[in-house]
């Protein structure tokens, strides 16, 4: 078997599209432009990339971009005084910051100083409460994006075997929580799972979000499973230069799955798509505004 690819550039690039006109449609009809501030503290250089990327892909959809850079050193007064500051900003509705953060900072603290409702990551304690109880939240955006391309895929994932490997609070519990609530039946596995392999072969669904890089063979995928390969590794190529790899071995996983998602091209467009999909959520909703779908 080859498994169908699933083309997460294309998906994100439509999914970025009915962003683009939502945007069109509030500006039109309400003269209101949604508008996105992403925090970077220090210059990590990985961090970097995603902060100018996130910027370039907000500004394409005709959303505001605001982008505040901070030195290494930057105090944790210093940025939760900016974070208040973006909280109380009516022309900001979605505010990121850029994980990981250096380590004098609290990061927990951080992340639950920003509104709620413009917690557009889905990190905030309020956002992880109400996704855990099925209300209405604002969902973090890699899980989504790799339950978006499930939900195409498959159209109800209701009574699949799913395996999640890592438990993260950014991929892996929300990742769980979002199948959970789609009605599979879910295993989250991580570092201290036994038999691991074992457990991944029962799964319809297997999502891998662990930074391992091609841990996942083909030969612990049940023929025709789904794979979700959310792990972006960078490894040297023996000709020299470097390749981005994912959590899963591509080539033994295609040979024997059903669906399989390509790194790059698969989870880490859709992540931003996500984002922007969120921020347009957020905005309408602090103007009482119909959500888009
Ligand atoms: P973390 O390092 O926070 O979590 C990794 C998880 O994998 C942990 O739960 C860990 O278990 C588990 N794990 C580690 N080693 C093993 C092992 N040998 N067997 C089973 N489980 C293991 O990573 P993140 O969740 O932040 O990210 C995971 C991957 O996804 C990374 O490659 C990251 O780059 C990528 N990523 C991609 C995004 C995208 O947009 N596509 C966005 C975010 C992340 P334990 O808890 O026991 O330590």
């Amino acid at each position: 078997m080859t498994a169908t690819v699933i083309d997460g550039k294309a998906f994100a690039a439509k999914v970025r599209g009915q962003v683009a006109e939502g945007v069109a449609k509030l500006k039109a009809d309400h003269g209101i432009t949604p508008g996105l501030a992403v925090v970077l503290v220090g210059e990590d250089p990985a961090s970097q990339v995603y902060v100018r990327s996130k910027g370039k892909m907000t500004v394409e959809v005709g959303m505001e971009s605001f982008t505040h850079q901070l030195d290494v050193d930057t105090s944790e007064a210093d940025l939760l005084a900016l974070i208040a500051q973006l909280n109380d900003d009516p022309a900001v509705h979605g505010i990121l910051v850029q994980l990981p953060l250096p380590a004098h900072l609290n990061s927990d603290l951080v992340i639950n100083s920003i509104d709620p409702a413009k917690d557009v990551d889905g990190f905030h304690i309020s956002n992880v409460g109400l996704l855990g109880t099925g209300q209405k939240s604002m969902v973090p955006c890699t899980p989504l994006g790799s339950l978006m391309m499930l939900r195409d895929h498959h159209g109800s994932l209701s009574g699949m075997n799913a395996v999640v490997i890592g438990r993260s609070n950014i991929v892996g519990k929300p990742m769980a929580q979002l199948l959970l609530n789609d009605s599979c039946t879910v295993t989250i596995a991580h570092s201290r799972t036994k038999n691991l392999s074992d457990v991944v072969r029962q799964a319809d669904i297997v999502v891998a979000a662990v930074g391992r890089p091609q841990m996942v063979t083909g030969d612990w995928i049940k023929p025709g499973a789904t794979v979700i390969d959310v792990g972006i590794n960078r490894i040297d190529k023996p000709e020299g230069g470097t390749r981005l790899v994912g959590d899963a071995d591509y080539d033994s996983c295609a040979a024997v799955a059903g669906a399989i998602t390509p790194v790059p091209g698969g989870v880490g467009p859709m992540t931003i798509a996500c984002l922007l999909a969120n921020t347009l959520t957020a905005c309408c909703r602090a103007n009482g505004l119909a959500e888009p779908e």
